[in-house]
């Protein structure tokens, strides 16, 4: 079935990749705290508990398994999960240097490897803009993102 976060370039085929290696899953001020209303806890304790540094600012964790601290069978933050995870593969990285979405596509089976470098810019666009106006409800969630 189609997703919403579904496009000519991208089909989320729900493998949980995304959710597996070091991602570099940044958390802002404003995803920390949904996440730590979500979860009932502290920043202090979600700091210590499900993040590490990186380049000075957090990051979500990794568990011994390689995934993402939050990750059991799919994500277990949803409805409070970071930004990037709601918005792969469509990132701000991408229109910077396109080419990012080759590297990108390595680790995500979804993501069409040959797209056109033209399509690609107009389609992260389109959904950023989406996002900029708050309509960017699409919710990719396979088993995990
Ligand atoms: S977004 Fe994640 S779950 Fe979907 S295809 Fe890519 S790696 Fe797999
Ligand atoms: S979607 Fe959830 S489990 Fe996957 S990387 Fe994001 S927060 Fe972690």
């Amino acid at each position: 079935m189609k997703q919403p976060g579904d496009s000519d370039i991208f089909t989320c085929r729900m493998c949980g990749k995304c959710c597996h290696g070091y991602g570099g899953t940044y958390v802002d001020e404003r995803e920390t705290a949904a996440i730590c209303e979500y979860l009932g806890i502290g920043r202090e304790d979600f700091e210590k508990r499900y993040t590490a540094p990186s380049g000075g600012r957090r990051v979500l964790a990794q568990k011994a398994d390689g995934y993402c601290v939050f990750f059991d069978e799919k994500c277990s933050i949803h409805p409070v999960k970071p930004a990037m995870c709601r918005q792969w593969p469509y990132l701000r990285a991408v229109l910077v240097d396109p080419g990012n979405w080759l590297a990108m596509a390595a680790s995500c089976p979804g993501m069409d490897p040959d797209a056109p470098r033209g399509k690609i810019v107009r389609e992260v666009e389109k959904r950023l803009k989406q996002a900029a106006e708050d309509t960017f409800s699409f919710d990719r969630s396979g088993p995990g993102r």
